[in-house]
């Protein structure tokens, strides 16, 4: 595999699922000079697989990217983007609306829409709960942006979190639950994992008796292609501890929302 892996440095990387991991490690590491060789994005690659990660649409792999890499990494998208836009029979040399494209769709993935990938999670300071707060609590609605990981169409919504503390959860400052869904969000994402990946960030910071999130959002893919239907939203619920047990804290939730929601 050393020998292939000089070979071939800008094909597939040898996938070994089924080979046992410390076999697969022995196989795939690589020391970062022999990394620096290598296109970013492949040495970003090289080092998840030795780790063993995952580096699915919406994962974040902050921890994989070393500094001054993102640069490089818009860099190596303008390329790519600007072969996509060759690909579209698209003049970019002559088409003064089309120039600079490429370098503006790199800039606007790595750093703004799917910056929630490269980015390391937002700063986010936990009080305890001195007061024993142990009262239903509601933040939202909360607008949120995403792309469908299908399509790469936006995906516009709301999200409306509640929780219900005890004595031993932290607190959190409300805009902070804004700025952790949004560096979820800004990811490529399915709207069932996007709540399903907020509700675990949440969990593990808050600790709290009880969690519930409800995701309501218009999803590009189906307005602009597809059947091209303008009225559906997708709504999306989890429910954890006190709001699985409890149908009457579960009601008060849905009930609160949807006055919260009315025009
Ligand atoms: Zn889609």
């Amino acid at each position: 595999m050393p020998a292939d892996f000089e070979r071939r440095p800008a094909g597939p990387l040898p996938m070994a699922r089924n080979v046992p991991t410390a076999e697969r490690k022995e196989r795939i590491f690589r020391s970062e000079e022999e990394l620096a060789q290598l296109p970013v994005s492949e040495r970003i690659r090289w080092r998840l697989v030795a780790a063993d990660a995952r580096w699915h649409a919406n994962d974040n792999i902050a921890d994989f990217v070393r500094e001054g890499e993102l640069e490089e990494l818009k860099a190596e998208v303008q390329a790519k983007m600007h072969e996509v836009l060759r690909a579209l029979v698209i003049d970019t040399d002559s088409d003064h609306n089309t120039n600079e494209t490429a370098k503006r769709v790199a800039k606007m993935y790595v750093e703004e829409v799917f910056r929630g990938r490269y980015q390391p999670m937002p700063a986010v300071t936990e009080f305890p709960n001195v007061e024993r707060l142990n009262e239903l609590m509601i933040v939202g609605p909360i607008t949120v942006r995403s792309a469908c990981s299908h399509h790469m169409c936006p995906i516009f919504g709301r999200v409306w979190i509640g929780i219900l503390p005890n004595e031993h959860s932290n607190l959190i400052g409300l805009s902070k639950y804004a700025r952790i869904a949004d560096w979820v969000m800004s990811r490529p994402q399915i709207q069932e994992e996007a709540v399903t990946m907020l509700a675990n960030e949440l969990q593990q910071r808050v600790r709290p008796d009880g969690l519930a999130i409800v995701m309501e959002a218009d999803h590009f893919c189906m307005h602009w292609r597809g059947v091209k239907d303008t009225d559906t939203a997708m709504v999306n619920s989890v429910m954890r501890g006190a709001f699985l047990k409890d149908a009457n804290l579960r009601r008060e939730f849905l009930s609160l929302l949807s006055r919260k929601n009315a025009p």
